[in-house]
């Protein structure tokens, strides 16, 4: 079988975005509202050769006022039938509570986490990044998922951790 990547975060951080970035097409729902993935989605993906499959979750939110506490049971089964997380953080914002809450469902589970530095448009974002050194998972890959900036390393380090 394919090994399965998980990619988790807070809604918004551009997880979809991502997801799109690493299939090399627009096929995950990407919006500007919050939330908007209320599904696990599977994808067939493939990088360096290597073949494997990408799981899209909505928001992971601990808030039980926010948003659904249905998303955040998808995003947690997808962590525990993956090989491999991709945790996504919105490096413009910085670490939020939220985060190290998920860094913490993370360490419980137990499976190899890559941290994506998402929002990393150019060079003047790399210090956002590096301050996310301070959620204590090791390097943290700056990306532009949008633009496509810092992806392949990302992938070559999950192939990695695979
Ligand atoms: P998700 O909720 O985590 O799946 O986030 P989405 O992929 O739906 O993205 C949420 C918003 O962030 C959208 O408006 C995206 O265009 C935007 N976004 C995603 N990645 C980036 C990025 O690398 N840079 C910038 N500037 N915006 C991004
Ligand atoms: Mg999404």
């Amino acid at each position: 079988p394919q090994p399965v990547l998980a990619v988790v975060g807070r809604p918004n951080v551009g997880k979809s975005t991502l997801v799109n970035r690493i299939l090399g097409r627009r096929e995950a729902v990407v919006e500007d509202r919050p939330g908007v993935t209320r599904d696990r989605v599977t994808y067939h993906a493939e990088w360096a050769g290597r073949r494997f499959k990408v799981v899209d979750t909505g928001g992971w939110e601990q808030d039980v006022l926010g948003i659904d506490a249905a998303v955040a049971a998808q995003a947690e089964f997808a962590v525990a039938a993956a090989d491999a997380v991709i945790l996504v953080v919105d490096a413009t914002v910085g670490a939020t509570d939220t985060d190290e809450a998920v860094v913490r469902l993370l360490r419980r589970a137990g499976k190899p986490v890559v941290l994506c530095a998402n929002k990393v448009d150019g060079p003047s974002g790399e210090a956002d990044a590096t301050a996310l050194w301070s959620l204590g998972l090791g390097e943290p890959h700056p990306v532009s998922a949008l633009h496509g900036r810092g992806t392949g390393d990302l992938l070559d380090a999950v192939l990695d951790a695979m």
